[in-house]
């Protein structure tokens, strides 16, 4: 039969997935995560399976030789090893054979290839596809052909953001664009909660059904420690200043002027273990500053728009950087184990601009972030205080941010009503 080789795409396509307006089968659809024991039918479509042959796909893992791959791949083709060996324009394979990448063959029931598709690096979309012709093989460099799919998901934190969105299946580019999008009222390095939970609608970018990567989050919502936050992308068809952002459902945005933690979210510094290192706000006022432990080299983004006052060695912070903003505010990270290049005085950066890395520069036990936040010239607590906010949308804005978002933060209400639903 070979339904594994097959079907597999059909389910994948269509499990976990929401076509865009779709209305119909949007429960049948639900991704069901951790806890959420939803009713969920596999839609696997009813390939062709005889006409199309078989459809496998494989990701390449570390070391793996092309002989390898095919082997993982069904493919038993003395013939179409060898085209793939000798062929020039077929070198690019062994050549860019990096791990993570997947690729797809289609072959009979016997092994014989007949359809191999790679993509190729430079992150242009484009694949290697190498076909059986009437006689032998035939090579050539084509786009991918590529869907966009909207995908919604839910899951519960239990250990950290990333194991939480490991087990819904949701791409770690995703979960970092998550963390930057409510950055600005949680600190991922240290506000979650177990239990805190976080419903996504995002574009996935599929090949065969398969996703190639994520594109951008359509809107979310983030219960942490009690609190919803919730936002959707919304950018100004009719253009003027809105290039584009992420707005509450009343319109306002949910960017605020300072990043909640300068520290860049990622599995490296995700985790309840940080907790360890949680500031002791008893000594708050002797200490003037937050410390992060974070792993030597973490990345470290400006908290807020502004202009480098200082980049250089003093005392007992090490090497530091003291960003200047909107005249009134300043910020200062210590113990840096290095700058990102080309970080002169003067300079401006944006929110979430790297400027340097962590380390144990200057008094410090060990690798960790001194962070600290003022206000003309005074030290205040960044945990403690309401930061502004950017500009909320225009009434006429407002309009058009309604009529582009309603279905999405409509599946947001559905999720959140299926999780109530699931509470004793
Ligand atoms: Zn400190």
């Amino acid at each position: 039969m070979g339904v594994a080789g097959v079907s597999l795409f059909g389910m994948v396509a269509a499990f976990g997935t929401v076509a865009e307006g779709a209305a119909v089968g949007l429960f049948a659809q639900k991704q069901v995560v951790e806890s959420l024991p939803l009713p969920a039918t596999l839609m696997a479509e009813p390939l062709e399976a005889e006409a199309a042959g078989f459809l496998h796909e494989e990701r390449v893992q570390r070391g793996d030789t092309v002989a390898e791959l095919l082997q993982r791949l069904g493919v038993n083709d003395r013939e179409a090893l060898e085209f793939l060996r000798q062929n020039a324009s077929t070198q690019l394979l062994f050549r860019q054979l990096s791990p993570g990448k997947n690729l797809t063959a289609r072959t009979t029931q016997e092994g014989g290839l007949q359809t191999l598709v790679f993509p190729l690096n430079g992150g242009k979309d484009m694949a290697l596809v190498v076909e059986r012709q009437d006689k032998g093989f035939a090579a050539k460099e084509q786009p991918l052909q590529l869907e966009t799919q909207v995908v919604m998901k839910s899951a519960e934190v239990r250990h950290s953001l990333f194991g939480a969105s490991d087990a819904a299946g949701i791409p770690d580019s995703v979960a970092t664009a998550l963390a930057d999008i409510f950055g600005g009222d949680i600190d991922f390095h240290r506000d979650l909660r177990r239990g805190d939970r976080f419903a996504v609608i995002y574009e996935s970018i599929t090949h065969l059904g398969r996703a190639v990567r994520s594109g951008r989050i359509l809107a979310a919502e983030f219960t942490n420690n009690g609190k919803t936050y919730r936002a959707a992308w919304f950018a100004d068809p009719v253009g003027g200043e809105n290039a584009g952002g992420y707005y509450t459902a009343d319109g306002k945005s949910i960017r605020k002027a300072f990043l909640r933690s300068p520290l860049e979210f990622s599995r490296i510094t995700s985790g309840f273990t940080t907790a360890r290192f949680h500031p002791v706000l008893q000594k708050w006022r002797a200490h003037k500053g937050i410390d992060y432990g974070a792993p030597t080299g973490t990345r470290i983004k400006a908290t807020g728009d502004g202009v480098v006052d200082f980049v250089g060695v003093k005392g007992g912070y090490g090497k530091v950087v003291v960003l200047r903003h909107q005249s009134r505010y300043t910020t200062l990270y210590g113990h840096l184990s290095g700058f990102a290049s080309g970080l002169r005085k003067g300079n401006r950066v944006n929110q979430g601009d790297i400027i340097g890395f962590v380390g144990a520069t200057g008094l410090a036990s060990g690798p960790h972030l001194h962070y600290e936040f003022r206000i003309g010239d005074v030290h205040q607590n960044p945990l403690a205080i309401a930061l502004p906010s950017a500009p909320p949308l225009t009434a006429q804005q407002l309009g058009r941010f309604k009529v582009q978002t309603e279905s999405h933060l409509a599946r947001l209400d559905l999720i959140r009503s299926l999780n109530l639903a699931q509470v004793d």
